[in-house]
């Protein structure tokens, strides 16, 4: 279960320490070398159990910069998560 970062993020760092579960790395760590910021999959939890909503979306000053991705069979999902792409500010 995760978010996704796209890459209209312009690395402002509002999210990062938003994460209650450490997840989101700033572009100098991001594994995928891209100069954005990045969530790894298989740490954040959709903020289930800590907020209501992604707690990185909400902090995120673009307009749809992080969107729902995919949520794979055997994850624990957000029970509002909307169709991969959506931004995540957006519950369903
Ligand atoms: S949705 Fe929540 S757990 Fe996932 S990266 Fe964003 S703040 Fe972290
Ligand atoms: S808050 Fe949005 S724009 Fe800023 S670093 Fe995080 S994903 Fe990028």
């Amino acid at each position: 279960m995760a978010v996704k970062i796209l890459d209209i993020c312009i690395n402002c760092g509002a999210c990062i320490d938003e994460c209650p579960v450490e997840a989101i790395v700033d572009d100098s760590e991001n594994p995928t070398g891209e100069e954005i910021y990045y969530v790894y999959p298989d740490k954040c939890v959709e903020c289930v159990g800590y907020y209501d909503a992604p707690a990185c979306a909400e902090a995120c000053p673009t307009e749809g910069c992080i969107v729902w991705d995919e949520c794979h069979e055997g994850q624990v999902c957000h029970p509002h998560r909307c169709e991969p792409g959506t931004p995540a500010t957006e519950l369903c």
